[in-house]
């Protein structure tokens, strides 16, 4: 400490305590230190001014400022008795609290108590000139009566209760609203808890509706397989008699018919002969829907299938401006239903020829990965995007798609992707109208 003491005092009797008090906290109000701290440094100067007079003799204060490094106000008090420093250290020991650091010395002329406190940041600056200033208002400070310092006393107390009442009143304030707040999560809590149980509740109900739905789509789907399977095999008898009796009408061995007549007959014929059509593509939709086509898995030689039906196929691809081509097949067996299979390529073949003006009808087979791919492409007039997927619905017939040859009762199709499906493959169409349509039927090559 090599700064200037800022003042001096003696403490001689019982009433200097009040004046060490009362100077404390003038020097530690000019230095710059807060309300609280120069109540503080006040109260501690008294303190060790008591003990040290309970000793007997007069005590030395001095008041230094440290300017240079961490500004701090020092205060030693010395008292001539000697061998009094552990005593006096456990008498100080709650005092010291009060400031940054305390320690009882032996000093040259007797036991020193120095206390020290750094002055807060935000303090003026000890520059020279604020020195100056400072040991000027400390000279002017004239020391009140002990009644004075009473009344100061009793005032710091007075604020000292009121920050306590207001620190208390900001926890109860503070208790209440976490309180509050506490009550709105339980609330909130409560609240989605209830709502979650009404979805979860919602939730139920409707997949048991849509397990009623579902079932009850099923039982409509299979009595309409079975509606068709049996009217459609009732059927067949009364239009095959019906054809078989036409042919016999106009049977070289029967009676002469006029021409009208034989007209008609050849009529009823031909009317008979396309429902049959539509009742055999009926009763095999109905029972390929109702699951009870049960494929024959065989190794399934691709040449002979492929052969036989370029040959069957031949004489209705009889239009010049139409190149129908059976490719030689890219893999020589397949693991399959042979009759099955031949039935979807031929449906498929079948329609290719029958929506394709002029240009190709081809049919091919390779292998991708594990699958055999199909194809069926033609040149024809093509299905506009939109309905790409419904002709594979039943009766679905694109509108103004007339067939060059033939006709037509828009069950091929369904019935098409239903065998491919029961087959473990997929049937599926890229088409473009006015460039053609390609048929893809994609199926493991072992089933
Ligand atoms: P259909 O007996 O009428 O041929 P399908 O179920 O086989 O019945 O076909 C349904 C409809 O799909 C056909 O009427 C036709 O409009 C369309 N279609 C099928 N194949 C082709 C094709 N290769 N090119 C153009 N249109 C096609």
């Amino acid at each position: 400490m090599t700064a200037e003491p800022l003042m001096r005092m003696r403490l001689r009797v019982e009433q200097d305590i009040f004046v060490v008090r009362q100077l404390g906290r003038e020097v530690a109000r000019t230095v710059g230190l807060e309300s609280q701290d120069q109540t503080r440094m006040a109260t501690a100067l008294s303190e060790v001014g008591r003990v040290l007079l309970s000793l007997g003799r007069p005590a030395e204060v001095t008041f230094t400022v440290e300017a240079i490094g961490v500004p701090t106000l020092h205060v030693a008090m010395t008292h001539p008795a000697r061998g009094e420093e552990s005593r006096l250290a456990g008498q100080l020991q709650q005092v010291g609290r009060l400031v940054d650091t305390m320690e009882v010395d032996n000093g040259e002329s007797g036991t020193v108590v120095r206390m020290a406190r750094r002055l807060p940041a935000g303090a003026p600056r000890l520059t020279p000139e604020r020195m100056d200033e400072i040991h000027a208002e400390l000279a002017r400070h004239v020391p009140g009566t002990p009644l004075d310092e009473l009344a100061v006393q009793n005032q710091q107390l007075i604020s000292a209760l009121d920050e306590v009442r207001a620190q208390r009143d900001d926890l109860a304030r503070l208790n209440a609203e976490l309180e509050e707040t506490n009550r709105g999560v339980m609330a909130l809590y409560n609240q989605l808890s209830q709502e979650l149980e009404e979805t979860n509740r919602g939730v139920v109900a409707l997949y048991a509706e849509l397990d009623e739905k579902s079932a009850q789509l099923a039982a409509a789907s299979e009595a309409k397989s079975r509606f068709l399977a049996n009217v459609s095999h009732e059927l067949r008898a009364p239009v095959t008699a019906i054809i078989g009796l036409g042919r016999l009408l106009t049977d070289s061995g029967s009676d002469e018919l006029t021409t009208e007549q034989r007209r008609q007959v050849d009529l009823i014929r031909g009317s008979a002969t396309d429902l049959l059509t539509l009742v055999n593509g009926l009763l095999d939709l109905a029972k390929a829907e109702a699951g009870r086509i049960e494929p024959t898995w065989s190794e399934v030689d691709l040449k002979a299938v492929f052969g036989q039906l370029r040959g069957t196929l031949r004489p209705l691809a009889t239009r010049p401006e139409v190149d129908f081509t059976v490719e030689e097949p890219g893999l020589p067996t397949l693991r399959s239903d042979e009759v099955l299979l031949a039935q979807v390529l031929r449906n498929l073949l079948t329609n290719a020829l029958k929506f394709t003006e002029a240009g190709s009808v081809r049919l091919s087979v390779r292998r991708i990965d594990d699958d055999a791919e199909f194809v069926v492409a033609d040149t024809g007039y093509g299905i506009p995007p939109e309905l790409q997927e419904r002709i594979f619905e039943e009766f679905y017939q694109v509108p103004g798609s007339k067939p060059v040859s033939g006709k037509g009762t828009g069950l091929g199709l369904p019935y098409a992707r239903r065998l491919a499906g029961i087959l473990g493959g997929a049937l599926r169409v890229d088409s473009t109208p006015g460039e053609g349509s390609t048929f893809t039927l994609r199926l493991p090559l072992a089933s």
